[in-house]
């Protein structure tokens, strides 16, 4: 629960992002994370770069590794599966400023390091944050449930130490709904996947980045609307 509240609250830091407070405090220029930086790096494999910028000096390199590791392991997947013209170059910032968890914009993850320390093995916050990047749905592009719970069934399907991390798709009870977000839409969206469309994800994904998301989409995918689907859902909700 914990960890479903600091996402949370990482969800609404990243809708803040659009504001213009967010762009004075230079969420997507880096020059200043640059100069102080205690670390900084970059490593480009098979046409993928990742741009390393750690502010805080004690971070774990064996952690940095594994952070990078499951960006390269991930990213590309991600990009081929679901979005090929997503950036090719993704920037971490490692930043003890930032107070959520992690939160995404412009091509630039920040990382907060504390949240580390506390949960080391929740390595996958790299694949929910750089689903993020691949999503990269214009403004507005549909509710923000659906853009969390995308993020959060691609951690499920293509995590690599979710397990590890004590991550998992939370049992269905009846005081959920689909728009909870987060675990519990993705959960829903599994389910989908299993007894309706294998590609449903996929096409939810693209009509939200091409700005042509309606709720008509889940009848036009199912032959049900979204609510419909959740019924039929709560009285089977086995996965
Ligand atoms: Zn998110």
């Amino acid at each position: 629960m914990k960890t479903i509240f600091f996402y949370a609250s990482v969800c609404i830091t990243m809708l803040l992002c659009h504001n213009a407070a967010w762009a004075q405090r230079d969420w997507h220029n880096t020059d200043k994370d640059r100069e102080v930086a205690a670390d900084k790096d970059s490593i480009t494999k098979k046409g993928y770069t990742l741009i390393w910028i750690n502010k805080d000096p004690n971070f774990d390199m064996e952690l940095k590794k594994r952070l990078i590791d499951t960006y390269f392991i991930n990213y590309p997947k991600l990009a081929k599966y679901f979005n090929r013209k997503t950036t090719k170059t993704v920037t971490f910032v490692i930043d003890p400023d930032y107070e959520g968890v992690a939160a995404t914009s412009g091509g630039v993850v920040r990382y907060n390091p504390a949240w580390f320390v506390k949960n080391p093995t929740d390595i996958d916050v790299v694949t929910h944050e750089v689903m993020h990047i691949v999503q990269g749905y214009p403004h507005r592009a549909g509710p923000g449930w659906i853009t969390e719970g995308i993020a959060d069934y691609v951690r499920f399907k293509y995590g690599v130490a979710n397990e590890e991390g004590n991550w998992k798709l939370p049992d269905f009870n009846e005081k959920q709904n689909y728009d909870n977000s987060y675990r519990i839409t993705a959960r829903f969206f599994h389910w989908i996947v299993k007894n309706h469309d294998k590609k449903f994800v996929k096409k939810l994904d693209k009509v939200l980045r091409s700005g042509t998301y309606s709720p008509e989409f889940w009848v036009a995918r199912t032959g049900s609307t979204v609510d419909e689907l959740w019924e039929e859902y709560a009285g089977n909700p086995t996965i």
